[in-house]
C-alpha cells in the first residue's frame, strides 16, 4: 500500500512561489510510492488546484469553519472548499488548538461539518512536552480522540485520517523516535477499537508528523502502524519534498 504524505504549508508561500512550486512538483512527482495531499493557505487554493489539475496531486485546506454558512466573518465553509476541488482538510492542528484556542468540542463540530460536505478530515492529535514529561502522552491522545470523534458513525471513519503530531516535535528539529511513534499508533488504534470496531481500528490511516526530514523519514514513515506522514517545514522545499515522496517505500 502506498504511503499518504501530506504537506502543510502553514502561512507561507506567495502566489509566484506557489506557481513555481507546483509546476516543478507536478512535473517531477512520480506518484508511484506515495499519494500526496498539499495544503496551501486558503487564498492559494484555487491557483494550486488550477496548477495540479489533471495530476494525481490532491489539495487540502489547513482549516474549515464548523458552521455551514452565514454571518461568520473571516471564515471559510466546507461547501466552498469542496466547490474549489479541495478533498482533504486538516482539523485540530496544534497551531489551531494552541494559538487559536480551538477546543475538542469545536474540533468535533468541524469534523462533522466537513464530513457532511464530503471532505476527508486529517485530525491532528498529540501531547505537549509537559504532558510527555509527566507521562500523560497516552491519556492526552485518548481524550483528544474520544472528544474529537464523539458521535461519528463508523462508516464516517472511512473519511477520517489521524495524524499523531507530538507538539514538542513540530517545527523543533526534535522528531519522535520510532518507538514513540509505534506506541502512539498502538494507542490510537486501541481507542478506535474501543469506540468503534476492530475493522475501523485496522483500516484507519495513521500518520506521523513532527520534524520529518530527508534523513529520518524512512524509519519514521515505516514505523509499525504508521501509514504516512504530515510534513510542515520541509515540504516548502520542493526538491527535498519530491525526494521524500518519490523514494519512500
Ligand atoms: C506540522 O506543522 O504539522 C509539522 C509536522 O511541521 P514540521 O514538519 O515543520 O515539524
Amino acid at each position: 500500500m502506498k504511503k499518504l504524505i501530506v504537506a502543510n504549508f502553514k502561512m507561507n508561500e506567495q502566489p509566484n512561489e506557489v506557481k513555481q512550486y507546483f509546476i516543478k512538483f507536478v512535473s517531477q512527482f512520480t506518484g508511484v510510492r506515495a499519494d500526496v495531499v498539499i495544503c496551501p493557505t486558503f487564498v492559494n487554493i484555487p491557483f494550486a488546484r488550477f496548477l495540479t489539475d489533471g495530476s494525481v496531486v490532491k489539495i487540502g485546506a489547513q482549516n474549515v469553519s464548523d458552521e455551514e454558512q452565514g454571518a461568520f466573518t473571516g471564515e471559510v465553509s466546507a461547501k466552498m472548499l469542496k466547490a474549489y476541488g479541495v478533498e482533504y482538510v486538516l482539523i485540530g492542528h496544534s497551531d489551531r488548538r494552541i494559538k487559536f484556542k480551538e477546543s475538542d468540542k469545536l474540533i468535533n463540530k468541524k469534523i462533522k461539518t466537513a464530513l457532511k460536505n464530503g471532505l476527508k478530515c486529517i485530525v491532528c492529535v498529540g501531547e505537549s512536552l509537559a504532558d510527555r514529561n509527566t507521562e500523560q502522552t497516552y491519556e492526552v491522545i485518548r481524550k483528544q480522540l474520544e472528544e474529537d470523534l464523539r458521535g461519528l458513525y463508523e462508516n464516517e471513519l472511512e473519511s477520517v485520517i489521524i495524524a499523531y503530531e507530538p507538539i514538542w516535535a513540530i517545527g523543533t528539529g526534535n522528531n519522535a523516535s520510532v518507538k514513540d511513534v509505534e506506541n502512539a499508533a498502538k494507542v490510537i488504534r486501541k481507542v478506535i477499537l474501543e469506540n468503534f470496531s476492530e475493522k475501523a481500528s485496522r483500516d484507519i490511516q495513521v500518520l506521523y508528523g513532527g520534524s520529518i526530514n530527508e534523513k529520518n523519514y524512512s524509519p519514521l514513515l515505516n514505523s509499525a502502524g504508521i501509514d504516512g506522514g504530515l510534513i510542515g517545514g520541509l515540504s516548502l522545499n520542493v526538491n527535498a519534498f519530491l525526494n521524500i515522496v518519490n523514494s519512500v517505500k
